[in-house]
């Protein structure tokens, strides 16, 4: 079948032909019907992270269970988002309420089938879901709705339950509370329209690009601001001279993990959603840390437990609370995932979802 793979670290992206096992014991064969193109990607072939090579890409995809392994009990047809982070229920962390941090996920690529010429491939978080096929864990599945449109319900498995996630259960955005979102990708995009539906008020959406003004107004915006040495004095303005309640880094890098705190009011919170490399060192001042009385930490996975959480999400998406549709830049085919890296590396649109035929 055919799969965008990455070589190495900045080798170009390619759709090669690729041999995955057939489903053991508990596992699945999923056909991936539609696949979001995701920053957490651009890590795994920009330098961020260090995964094994040759790697299948992609986490965010949603499809249809074609074989199941023996063992195995979700039906064959059923449509499920994939999870990128199982949780094996038996960690300490999974026994604590913390699925998201469960012990058993560590590593970014996981060895699984081979290229044609027999060389060991590796799937991206267990998945590599820019394929025409994943073979997984059925614990790495959530089943949805079949009526859900396939890219719909792909973003349902990364950049909404992450941006929602990160409202509602990291940060608990109260009605009337005002937010401020610092970049404006999938992520953030998801973060203000969970932000709009708890009735947050101003929300604040920041990006480097103009461009992106249009699409945060539509996704629950308030106000949108491109980032200069005004910024802090413009958000303290909208807030009565105070900054905001919750500042949401979406990018995942100490700048602008700093602007998010300079952008908080005292005793207000900052939450970090955007992954950042291991060498980019954010430097706060004690007296700061002291006297701002701020609270900084960080959302993995919206600190959702996706079992629950992704149902709950599909039927927001069917009885209209939650709209994804400004979400959606455009549906692409597996060709053209390449140019859609490199949209989405110069911080063009938002979500662009790779769909296969039928
Ligand atoms: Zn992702
Ligand atoms: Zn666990």
């Amino acid at each position: 079948m055919r799969a965008l793979v990455a070589r190495g670290p900045g080798a170009p992206l390619r759709v090669e032909q690729v041999r995955l096992p057939a489903p053991g014991p508990g596992e699945l064969r999923v056909r991936i019907r539609a696949a979001g193109v995701c920053h957490s990607d651009l890590s795994m072939v920009n330098g961020t992270l260090a995964p094994a090579y040759p790697l299948v890409l992609g986490h965010e995809a949603a499809g249809v269970v074609a074989e199941a392994g023996p063992g195995a009990r979700v039906p064959v047809g059923t449509q499920v988002v994939l999870n990128w982070a199982p949780a094996c229920r038996r960690c300490w962390f999974c026994r604590h309420g913390e699925p998201w941090l469960c012990a058993a996920n560590t590593t970014p690529a996981v060895p699984r089938g081979e290229m044609a010429d027999g060389t060991p491939l590796h799937v991206t978080l267990g998945l590599g879901a820019f394929a025409e096929e994943v073979v997984v864990p059925q614990a790495a599945v959530v089943a949805v709705p079949g009526e859900l449109a396939p890219e719909r319900a792909a973003l349902l498995g990364c950049a909404v339950l992450t941006g929602t996630g990160a409202v509602r259960n990291t940060a608990r955005v109260a009605a009337g509370e005002s937010v401020a979102v610092i970049g404006l990708g999938g992520v953030g995009l998801s973060v203000l329209t969970a932000a709009r539906a708890a009735g947050a008020g101003p929300i604040v959406a920041i990006d480097v690009a103009e461009a992106k003004r249009d699409l945060a107004l539509a996704a629950g915006a308030t106000d949108f601001l491109v980032p200069d040495d005004r910024l802090s004095k413009q958000v303290r303005a909208l807030t009565e001279g105070r900054g905001v309640d919750h500042a949401v880094e979406c990018v995942g890098r100490a700048a602008t993990i700093r602007t998010a705190w300079r952008l908080a009011r005292r005793g207000g919170a900052v939450t970090v959603v955007g992954m950042g490399a291991k060498d980019d060192l954010v430097s706060l001042a004690a007296l700061d840390i002291f006297h701002s009385a701020r609270t900084l930490r960080s959302s993995v996975y919206g600190s959702s437990d996706p079992d629950r959480e992704v149902p709950a999400l599909a039927r927001e998406v069917a009885d209209g609370t939650l709209d994804l549709s400004p979400l959606i830049s455009g549906l692409i085919s597996l060709d053209e995932a390449p140019a859609a890296f490199d949209r989405l590396a110069r911080g063009e649109g938002a979500r662009w979802v790779v769909t296969f035929p039928d």
